[in-house]
């Protein structure tokens, strides 16, 4: 049993592992005020932090659709508060992506768009090559356009895989209209971030999400992650497509609590599961990713429980307020071994993204 005294004694060992290493006493006793580094240690080892969810904007790009940036803390103009934020939740590099707004956009202006919301994103991350890289955006509505896209994201801009949404105008991501766009990610080898956008077109479970709570996000989203998620499965898109790496927002949705329903499907409803599959249902999810924004140590246990440590990696949501403690969450959820908490705090990350160590 796990019981409260463990989950302290776990935690406190963890966070008896944490340094916090100040970047020298700064003059007028103003060294908090000033912000200082800190670095995260486990069990001794210097761990190179990474947050594969940390939103960017480009206004030159969100212009040409007549967009305004909202908020500002999206900017890369502000890099420097966004480095302080960084700086004191102990995160070193940040993996930028841009939630797509652009799937409307026809051919020669999506083209146009990406090629400077990516080249931004490049000079974003050469401006401070220790701290940030980051996904391409491509117009995932021409998937010819947007494997081209993906390609020169990588080849030319250095960029670290592609960043899509979870659906494109109501286009599921496992329609075989996208295969030219996962085979190019297969091909390259890069992963793809899948970030929902609520529930897409305006559609009857839309207007029942309206109301207190802003439920078209607070589970729009990750519903709509589920969804994407599931299709990706049950249409055989990651059996045609094994070797593509998909790291899913929010802890991919609700798809892992209730995880085992997707096997009991096909044992109680034969005749409904007319697509055979290489795996059972949940096995897809041992070769996904996902972030670690759960909320709850029990909910990260769970999450671990289903997908394995090795499917992990951290995720802040930065600039959106959702956490602040995305490193003492993986620190302080019981049950875990020091090598696990590396994996999820950077290392897998690192590697997915090809981020030096
Ligand atoms: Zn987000």
């Amino acid at each position: 049993m796990n019981t409260r005294r463990e989950f302290f004694e776990d935690a406190a060992g963890a966070m008896a592992g944490i340094a916090f290493v100040g970047c020298g006493l700064l003059s007028g006793g103003s060294a908090q005020a000033q912000g200082r580094r800190r670095e995260v240690v486990v069990n001794g080892r210097r761990v190179k932090t990474v947050d594969v969810h940390a939103h960017c904007s480009v206004p030159e790009a969100m212009a040409l659709m007549g967009r305004k940036v909202e908020p500002q803390t999206l900017l890369m103009s502000r890099a420097s508060d966004r480095i302080r934020a960084m700086d004191e939740q102990g995160i070193d590099v940040e993996a930028l992506s841009i939630n797509p707004y652009w799937y409307k956009a026809e051919r020669d202006l999506a083209r146009e768009l990406i090629r400077i919301q990516n080249e931004k994103l490049a000079e974003a991350c050469a401006a401070n090559p220790e701290r940030f890289v980051a996904f391409a955006s491509v117009a995932l509505q021409h998937p010819d356009l947007a494997a081209l896209q993906l390609e020169e994201g990588v080849k030319k801009y250095g960029l670290r895989g592609a960043g899509i949404g979870g659906s494109v105008n109501g286009e599921e991501l496992a329609d075989p209209r996208f295969h030219p766009f996962w085979a190019k990610a297969e091909q390259l080898g890069v992963l793809v971030f899948i970030h929902p956008q609520g529930t897409g077109a305006p559609t009857e479970l839309e207007g029942r999400l309206r109301g207190n709570g802003g439920l078209g996000n607070v589970i729009g989203n990750p519903l709509e992650t589920t969804i994407a998620l599931s299709h990706l499965i049950f249409e055989g898109t990651l059996d045609r497509f094994p070797g593509v790496k998909i790291c899913a927002a929010h802890g991919g949705g609700y798809l892992p609590s209730y995880a085992g329903r997707s096997d009991a499907r096909c044992v109680t409803f034969p005749d409904r599961c007319t697509k055979p599959l290489r795996k059972k249902p949940t096995e897809y999810l041992r070769q996904l990713y996902f972030d670690s924004l759960v909320f709850t140590p029990e909910a990260l246990r769970h999450l671990v429980a289903e997908t394995g440590s090795s499917q992990i990696v951290m995720g802040t949501d930065y600039p959106f307020p959702w956490t602040k403690t995305a490193v003492d969450h993986i620190l302080g959820t019981p049950g875990l071994s020091d090598g696990e908490r590396v994996a999820m705090l950077g290392e897998t990350a690192a590697r997915l993204l090809g981020i030096k160590a």
